[in-house]
């Protein structure tokens, strides 16, 4: 019997490059107006997030924090004083805009149908913060990889999971967009998987979902067939 539903949420429920990209320009224009003075360019960004990670390998799944640390290391050779507030405000902005979201056509209404028999939980690389997204009243729980510690495919945030709602692997449905960071991980630990399927990641994975769907609106019907 499955007693909990648990979803990947970026390219799962919204597209989530047209969210980054914007993202990205609200925070540049926030800089012009609050850090004069302060060059935000992609290419030197690049060059600071080298120099970030390899200080500390460990900002590879916080996202949230490397993007900080950037935007300080930035600031900082720009010579910026302030540099670890203003990053720190700078992160507000874009974690609130991170947020604003448009969720995939059906996506609302089937996460309201399915709350209604099952737990229903998050569990994300990246920073999608489901009180902030207004979904913390249908979903119970929601871990990120900062949270756990380490990315999908590791297999942290579905133990994490599991030990939270103590079920056990077979009770648990798993949602996702990618074929190598949802389904095979999750498929390792003993989830039922369902695949949404998808152009930008079109696989293969090591393995089988046990369902596919083209279109989140079919999920509560996946769910159903594998629920016996
Ligand atoms: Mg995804």
């Amino acid at each position: 019997m499955i007693r909990v539903i648990a979803f990947d949420l970026d390219d799962t429920l919204w597209h989530v490059n047209p969210v980054i990209y914007r993202a990205e320009r609200l925070l540049n224009e926030w800089f012009r107006e609050q850090v004069p003075g302060f060059e935000y360019d992609m290419r030197s960004m690049g060059e600071y997030r080298d120099e970030v990670m390899k200080e500390d390998p460990d900002l590879a799944g916080r996202v949230t924090e490397l993007r900080r640390r950037i935007i300080e290391r930035a600031m900082a050779r720009n010579g910026i004083a302030d540099a670890t507030e203003l990053s720190t405000k700078a992160m507000e902005v874009f974690l609130r805009a991170r947020n604003e979201i448009e969720f995939f056509e059906g996506a609302l209404e089937a996460i309201t149908e399915i709350a209604q028999d099952y737990q229903l939980g998050a569990l994300t690389n990246g920073n999608a913060d489901i009180h902030r997204l207004g979904l913390s009243k249908h979903f119970s729980f929601a871990f990120s990889a900062e949270d756990v510690g380490a990315p999908k495919p590791a297999p942290d945030l579905f133990h994490a999971a599991l030990e939270h709602t103590g079920c056990s692997p077979e009770e648990m449905v798993y949602v996702g967009d990618d074929p190598i960071k949802d389904i095979d991980p999750a498929n390792a630990v003993g989830l039922k998987t369902v695949w949404l399927s998808n152009e930008l990641r079109p696989g293969p994975g090591a393995t089988e979902p046990d369902h596919i769907i083209d279109n989140i609106s079919e999920l509560l019907q996946a769910i159903r067939s594998l629920d016996h």
